[in-house]
């Protein structure tokens, strides 16, 4: 039995928000679509709960996101309770990382994906308002405890980091292998269109760079290989196949499923749920799924 839409995409990951709070302010943050403050925030049992309700499905793979889930002192305890799965990993800004990267590689996370919007520090500082000593630090403990490959997710912004992808693939080449660089197109949620990069332009250059490309099926994302570093590029914007692809099912930091990151009117409540009910409950989310992009 798999989790379907009309339009024929199965779910094969669920994206968890842990939490809205956060200890960054990112000019470009979509924080997962969240628009309002969000006190009562899922418990390890709910979360674990709605794991195992997807698992009759075939759902073997999770993502941690927020906010930052590392706000949540008892992330371990989450990523504890999950049952067994396939893949379970966390997207972080990494400035609460290098600490609990043994701990969290400890408790079950696969791997990690690092926001790190540019290698300057004073850049960082205005984009982000944190210390990027403080990220490095994570990147190099998250590698050191074998969360790998770790991913850094840059996302595109122009004036600021766009003359930085070569600088950020000299960075990532150091560590062997062990990172990917992922270029993200910017989403506008924040009336922050200046900054939005001319994606065909990324896409041309990597390609004059490349001496393999590969098509991911997820997003169908193209990945570049440069020089003995890999790129992952991901463009989300007015992309049908973007939407066409899409095989995960977010759910908020309250509880709720939520079938597309663009949109709120179609939210399924399953906080506090048992695992019985919440079968029911997303194969209601699969009837309000439909992509944002058409083709
Ligand atoms: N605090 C964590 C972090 O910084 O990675 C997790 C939350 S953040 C919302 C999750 C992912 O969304 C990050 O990879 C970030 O780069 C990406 N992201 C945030 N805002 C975005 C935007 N406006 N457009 C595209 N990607 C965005």
């Amino acid at each position: 039995m798999q989790l379907t839409d009309a339009f024929g995409r199965t779910i094969k990951s669920l994206r968890i928000s842990l939490t809205n709070r956060c200890n960054l302010n990112c000019i470009y943050c979509h924080r997962e679509g969240e628009t309002r403050d969000i006190k009562n925030e899922m418990s390890a049992g709910t979360i674990a709960n709605i794991v195992r309700a997807s698992q009759v499905f075939g759902v073997r793979r999770v993502k941690f996101s927020g906010g930052e889930p590392l706000m949540r002192d008892d992330f371990e305890e989450i990523i504890k309770a999950l049952p067994d799965l396939k893949d379970i990993s966390a997207t972080t800004n990494g400035t609460l990382l290098a600490p609990r990267a043994q701990s969290l590689a400890e408790s079950g996370l696969c791997r990690i994906n690092i926001s790190l919007p540019s290698l300057s520090p004073e850049k960082y500082r205005k984009v982000t308002g944190g210390e990027i000593s403080r990220v490095l630090a994570g990147i190099d403990a998250a590698v050191d405890c074998g969360l790998v490959p770790v991913k850094l997710n840059m996302v595109l912004l122009k004036g600021i980091n766009d003359a930085e992808i070569t600088k950020m693939m000299d960075f990532i080449c150091r560590y062997e292998g062990k990172i990917i660089l992922q270029l993200i197109e910017l989403m506008d949620f924040r009336e922050t269109g200046n900054y939005k990069v001319n994606i065909n332009e990324v896409e041309k250059f990597l390609e004059s760079k490349a001496s393999e490309i590969k098509e991911r099926a997820m997003h169908r994302r193209k990945k570049y290989f440069i020089d003995g570093v890999e790129v992952e590029l991901v463009r989300p914007i007015d992309n049908s196949h973007f939407c066409a692809n899409c095989n995960r099912l977010r759910v908020t930091s309250d509880g709720r499923l939520k079938p597309c990151l663009l949109r709120n009117d179609n939210l399924v409540d399953v906080n506090n749920k048992e695992p019985e009910e919440i079968v029911e409950l997303l194969k209601l989310a699969m009837d309000k799924r439909e992509p944002f992009y058409k083709g």
